[in-house]
């Protein structure tokens, strides 16, 4: 029996939707889309963005390309799908230098680190703020006003 409170996922790993999207979201080389978790419950998307293996990526400190030593997933909000909250998922990898050791990369091509929310969103709600109130903004986006 079906029961409303259970989470519905649905994984989305097919090759040709998984391209199409990398076209609409912009992600390039070493990035690709893994997968693509949808979750009708909470009416939320989640993109999941790995690195090839064997990339390389710049040292923040001396901007000589390293290998990578490990890498963690950190979400951050996108644009909306329709009406569903998108997020971005990625494996964001910190590399090994041989000069300065083991580095978090402090540049991603679409985020801040410092930020929860793509560049997307941020110019989104950017662009919202000369228009609308806070609390329309809150609600557009569906957060509360902290
Ligand atoms: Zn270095």
């Amino acid at each position: 029996m079906w029961k409303r409170k259970y989470y519905v996922f649905l994984w989305i790993e097919n090759s040709i939707t998984t391209s199409v999207l990398s076209e609409l979201f912009e992600i390039n080389k070493p990035w690709y889309i893994d997968s693509v978790l949808v979750n009708h419950s909470l009416k939320e998307i989640d993109l999941y963005i790995k690195y090839e293996k064997g990339s390389v990526f710049a040292c923040p400190e001396c901007e000589k390309d390293c290998k990578i030593h490990d890498g963690s997933f950190r979400r951050w909000r996108h644009l909306d799908i329709i009406d569903y909250k998108c997020y971005l998922d990625v494996k964001v990898p910190r590399i090994k230098c041989p000069d300065h050791g083991v580095k978090s990369l402090t540049k991603l091509p679409c985020m801040r680190m410092e930020t929860h929310f793509s560049l997307k969103f941020e110019l989104n709600v950017m662009h919202d703020v000369l228009e609308m109130s806070m609390s329309a903004i809150a609600k557009k986006i569906r957060r509360t006003r902290q």
